[in-house]
């Protein structure tokens, strides 16, 4: 399943968690890197634009949570692409710091349920670490196709980033924001729940970050494309807060 969510940009994925290809002049970024399932959706993604895997000269990963690392290891092993990373989410992505589910989990809840099936079935808890990455740092305006700059904005995970491809017009989120509350399964910009967080306090002072940013498209982890505006977003998510 993919499609063109903004000019050059189409998203990947089955369900529950999305990846971005962002494609310029025959080379193509990757943001996130889906399931471990989703590496077939991404050949015909690439097919469709006329283009193989090796026009992937780069893996941007907005964190280092294992549901956004599927294909990375591979693409890096197997194809020569860098997989690149904030430098407080390295150990997370390599291995070195395992990444355990939260015992406070609501999995009672279905909309939880259901996406706790939905990345058993995408084989989200095989997904094998990254060997190796290339750190970034907040600011930095990376030059892979799309030339994207890093907004560092801590509290999901301590180096969770969002990428502004500010040419496109485009804001990839990670789970920054999400477009779908995965706790009640209801559509919108917010946070991610406390389970999912190292830090609310800090994840929602990041959101700080993100203000003045103009933007057509807001694209998450986990939802929709958000076609709302970005100050519009910011203001839902903030009234909505964190679910405990
Ligand atoms: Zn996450
Ligand atoms: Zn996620």
């Amino acid at each position: 399943m993919s499609a063109e969510v903004a000019p050059g940009v189409h998203r990947i994925g089955g369900g529950f968690v999305g990846m971005y290809l962002l494609v310029e002049g025959g080379r193509a970024t990757l943001v996130d890197a889906g399931t471990p399932r989703d590496r077939r959706r991404l050949e015909r993604t690439l097919a469709a634009a006329g283009l193989g895997l090796d026009a992937v000269e780069a893996v941007l990963l907005t964190h280092a949570h294992p549901d956004h690392l599927g294909l990375a290891e591979r693409l890096r092993a197997d194809q020569g692409v860098p997989v690149e990373i904030h430098r407080a989410d390295v150990a997370m992505a390599t291995g070195v710091e395992p990444f355990r589910l939260s015992p406070h989990l609501p999995w009672w809840r279905p909309s939880v349920t259901r996406t706790l099936v939905a990345g058993l079935f995408a084989r989200v808890p095989w997904t094998p670490p990254v060997r190796e990455v290339v750190v970034f740092d907040d600011g930095e305006v990376l030059d892979v196709p799309g030339r994207p700059r890093v907004i560092h904005a801590p509290g999901h995970t301590a180096g969770s980033c969002v990428l502004y491809a500010e040419a496109r017009r485009v804001l990839f989120v990670g789970d920054v924001l999400a477009t779908v509350d995965i706790v009640t399964g209801r559509e919108g910009p917010v946070l991610s729940p406390s389970f999912a967080n190292v830090d609310d306090e800090q994840a929602l002072a990041s959101l700080d970050r993100l203000d003045g940013i103009v933007a057509d498209v807001l694209l998450p982890g986990h939802g929709r494309p958000w076609t709302g505006g970005v100050a519009e977003a910011l203001t839902h998510a903030r009234r909505v807060g964190i679910h405990p």
